[in-house]
């Protein structure tokens, strides 16, 4: 754990977040910006809330558990889809159970503003009268859908917006698969894949669209309508071309547009990837989408 100073947040953000752990932290806090961020930064004063020297030390019996993601006093609620009563209620219940280890209990709730308005509802209960050893920390990326109440009630901290990925950076996770797909490969497909399941949700978005653009090069070559929006990577089109019929490359070129909707409503990367490679596979030469 490397911690505050290994986030990358802003000075002023650091600094008051710092700030308010050395002296009594607030116990309802939401935590506003992309997602990947706000859930590191989450966890991050969440160990520190937790770490038996008061800082996110990474070294002691409490640091080391919420690292492995296995701390009993540590709840995370990451769910797909609207969040319903259910859940916020099985929160409040969860509240009122003592802490396991230490003196304290953080609850790290990503999406709430996908809580529908029962389920802020519910939370709010919570909020209003938490049990003084719990903190919650909220996240979201779209705070005007979540009940004023709510907002009310928390400390904001607002992060910066997330920085495109280059395709520079992209684009060799790109190519070997591009090269497996046109070899007809599925083994070598799903062996490109692996580092795209380590990217960020935003970054396999744009993974997803950057091979849009290839596919719609492969379809430009395959009919010599014109130059290639990817030069760098006119061999691997090329190759597509020669390989795939022009329908079966417009219907993967609307597979990545399914695709990524489900990656902006929230499927993990690595599903993502495992269901990209087995659909585009069978769509390029089983001649059918799963
Ligand atoms: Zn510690």
């Amino acid at each position: 754990m490397t911690g505050f100073e290994g986030l990358g947040l802003p000075a002023s953000l650091r600094r008051s977040i710092e700030g308010a752990l050395a002296v009594r932290f607030p116990q309802s806090v939401l935590l506003i910006g992309p997602e990947g961020p706000a859930q590191a930064l989450g966890r991050m004063i969440a160990a520190a809330l937790l770490c038996t020297h008061g800082k996110p030390c990474g070294e002691c019996a409490s640091c080391r558990k919420v690292e492995r993601q296995i701390h009993p006093d540590l709840i995370e609620l990451d769910e797909e889809g609207e969040i319903k009563v259910d859940t916020a209620r099985r929160i409040r219940s969860e509240a009122l159970v003592l802490p396991n280890d230490g003196a304290r209990k953080v609850f790290l709730l990503a999406h709430v503003e996908r809580m529908n308005p029962a389920a802020q509802n519910a939370l709010l209960k919570v909020l209003e009268e938490p049990p003084k050893y719990c903190f919650f920390l909220l996240l979201t990326v779209q705070p005007d859908r979540i009940l004023e109440t709510i907002l009310s009630r928390c400390t904001r901290y607002q992060l910066p917006p997330e920085e495109e990925t280059p395709d520079g950076e992209l684009i060799p996770l790109l190519a070997p698969w591009l090269r497996a797909l046109a070899e007809g490969s599925e083994a070598g497909m799903m062996r490109a894949a692996i580092g795209i399941e380590k990217l960020s949700r935003p970054q396999v978005r744009a993974w997803l669209a950057l091979l849009q653009t290839a596919l719609r090069d492969a379809v430009f070559a395959a009919g010599s309508l014109g130059p290639p929006l990817l030069p760098v990577l006119s061999a691997e089109t090329a190759a597509l071309a020669a390989r795939l019929p022009v329908r079966t490359l417009t219907a993967l070129y609307e597979l990545c547009g399914t695709l990524s909707g489900r990656a902006e409503r929230n499927a993990a990367a690595a599903a993502m990837t495992c269901a990209l490679t087995a659909d585009a596979y069978c769509l390029a030469y089983l001649g059918e989408g799963r």
